[in-house]
């Protein structure tokens, strides 16, 4: 009896001691993964560290999610690596007043991340079984200011334009000129070009005076940007 009334404390106890180990997961990740490679922004690294990645990768993988790489999540497609998470987080330079379009839904974890700091986040998905999964995983989670649709982001969200910031995670073999159309004066777009399956640059996109500013930052891996056939 005693043993029995032992087993169920134990399996009454383990959720919250996993939560307690994916906490201290989530805070290694973000010293040795994000820190250490120089990320600073207080709130980029603060909601890092709340986001629980783990439920944003498949069931069987959950015990990667904190790894230093990115992750399948099915259909092809993958959830980026953590560090690449926060760069393009920090690099648009988020501010609570901030609405931000994503394009590449994926898992929704990029937008959960986004979403911690800017006041909305709207966010497309190509492939519409990923946008339902993603949707219902953010609402389920409570990210109220996450709005996520169907569709191809080439032609950006017209009906919420203009953005203070784009943040797009897939590779494209240009910059979509309606993405440049619906960014704010002085708005940033962060987005990796070049040929799929091929190492991409990841181009910082600025506009000042109705000028289009594009910086290379750093040689990345994105799956393809899709275009409907
Ligand atoms: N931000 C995601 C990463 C997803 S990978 C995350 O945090 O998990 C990139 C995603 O872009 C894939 O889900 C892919 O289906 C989507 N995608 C590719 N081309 C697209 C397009 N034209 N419009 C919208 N989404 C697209």
């Amino acid at each position: 009896m005693r043993l029995l009334l032992l087993i169920v404390f134990v399996l009454w106890l383990s959720p919250s001691l996993q939560e307690k180990d994916f906490s201290r997961l989530r805070d290694k990740m973000v010293k040795e993964q994000i820190v250490r490679r120089g990320i600073s922004d207080p709130s980029t690294l603060s909601s890092l560290r709340k986001v629980q990645r783990h439920l944003f990768v498949p069931d069987d993988l959950i015990d990667y999610s904190y790894d230093d790489r990115p992750l399948p999540i099915g259909f092809g497609q993958t959830i980026s690596q953590p560090y690449i998470v926060a760069y393009m987080t920090e690099i648009i330079k988020p501010r609570p007043d901030y609405i931000v379009l994503e394009i590449g839904t994926g898992s929704g974890y990029q937008a959960a991340v986004l979403s911690g700091i800017v006041k909305e986040v709207y966010s497309i998905e190509i492939i519409d079984s990923l946008g339902n999964q993603a949707k219902n995983r953010l609402d389920k989670l409570n990210y109220k200011n996450v709005h996520v649709r169907s569709g191809d982001g080439y032609h950006g969200w017209k009906e919420k334009a203009p953005f203070d910031a784009i943040v797009v995670t897939a590779a494209a073999e240009h910059i979509p000129p309606p993405l440049i159309s619906q960014l704010k004066e002085n708005g940033r777009m962060i987005i990796p070009v070049g040929s799929p399956f091929m190492t991409q640059q990841l181009m910082l996109v600025e506009k000042r005076k109705g000028r289009i500013r594009t910086s290379s930052m750093m040689p990345v891996q994105f799956v393809p940007f899709k275009r409907p056939q």
